[in-house]
């Protein structure tokens, strides 16, 4: 697998990385079809399936369920800490159904010493803020305490990941990752991306399927088509593609080499 600078954290990222939103939380998201959470067997098989890849950036958040303590759990039977690139998040808690955003320094730090403790880790790569849609208060109200946390060294970046493209642009200038959108359907967020790239800050994209639609899942093409557009994106460090299916992991990690081949990047 392919890697890119992270950042300025002198790490490397996989171009595909692995979103665990279906590892933790089966309820209350938007996905077509509704699914059972995998077992522990079938969650070492998609993480042993992601490092045979060489992938090793994992997407993760507190509001997707058991994902992070199940990956602190699972993740070290698989490979050693320092073999992955652990991205969380802070500001949005899913609990009884729904959920509650904070973005106030003092939830911001006990969410980011939660997540270690859940990782089962002394450290983590990056750490976005889970915009609730208002980028800009996420980003005043978080912004800070995630400095200090990085000046603590807890965290080795941070960043946002966005719900508006203004958000997005603001993210590209100012902070050292941000996670956008990216697809056929929404396109708006690309300005942000290249912005970012100049800047060296590490972008990275959600939604690269749009969520799984028919149009970009349908066929072997389709799904290339569709990861090709955010894989070579101006700008973008690392593609995060959900999924529970090893085969579709696979298949995504194929169709990543193939689009990126000849291009050398
Ligand atoms: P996505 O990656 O575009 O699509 C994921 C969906 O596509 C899953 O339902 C998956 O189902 C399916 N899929 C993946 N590979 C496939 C393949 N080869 N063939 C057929 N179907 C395939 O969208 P997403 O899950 O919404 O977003 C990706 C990641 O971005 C998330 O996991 C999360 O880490 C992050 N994210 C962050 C935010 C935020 O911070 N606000 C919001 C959304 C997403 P299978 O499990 O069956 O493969």
């Amino acid at each position: 697998m392919r890697t890119r600078p992270l950042a300025n954290t002198q790490l490397h990222a996989s171009v595909l990385a692995l979103g665990t939103v279906k590892l933790g939380r089966n309820h209350g998201l938007k996905y077509a079809e509704g699914f059972p959470l995998p077992t522990d067997d079938e969650a070492l098989a998609l993480l042993r399936a992601a490092s045979d890849l060489g992938i090793n950036l994992i997407d993760t958040a507190p509001a997707y369920g058991v994902s992070e303590s199940r990956l602190g759990e699972l993740l070290p039977r698989v490979a050693p800490r320092d073999r992955w690139i652990l991205c969380t998040k802070a500001g949005e808690s899913f609990e009884n159904g729904a959920s509650t955003f904070d973005f106030s320094p003092a939830a911001i730090t006990a969410s980011v010493e939660r997540s270690l403790q859940r990782l089962r880790t002394d450290r983590l790569e990056l750490v976005l803020i889970h915009s609730n849609g208002d980028d800009a208060h996420a980003l005043d109200a978080a912004g800070p305490a995630l400095e200090s946390l990085k000046s603590r060294g807890l965290i080795r970046a941070w960043g946002i990941s966005t719900k508006t493209p203004e958000g997005a642009l603001r993210a590209a200038n100012e902070c050292d990752a941000v996670m956008l959108t990216i697809n056929a359907g929404h396109p708006h967020d690309l300005p942000a991306a290249s912005t970012a790239g100049k800047r060296g800050a590490a972008v990275l994209v959600k939604k690269a399927l749009a969520s799984g639609s028919a149009s970009a899942t349908r066929s072997a093409a389709a799904l290339t088509d569709a990861l090709r557009l955010a894989l070579t994106a101006d700008g973008v460090t690392s593609v995060v593609v959900g999924t529970i299916n090893p085969d579709h992991l696979r298949a995504n990690a194929a169709a990543a080499e193939e689009t990126l081949r000849d291009r050398g990047n």
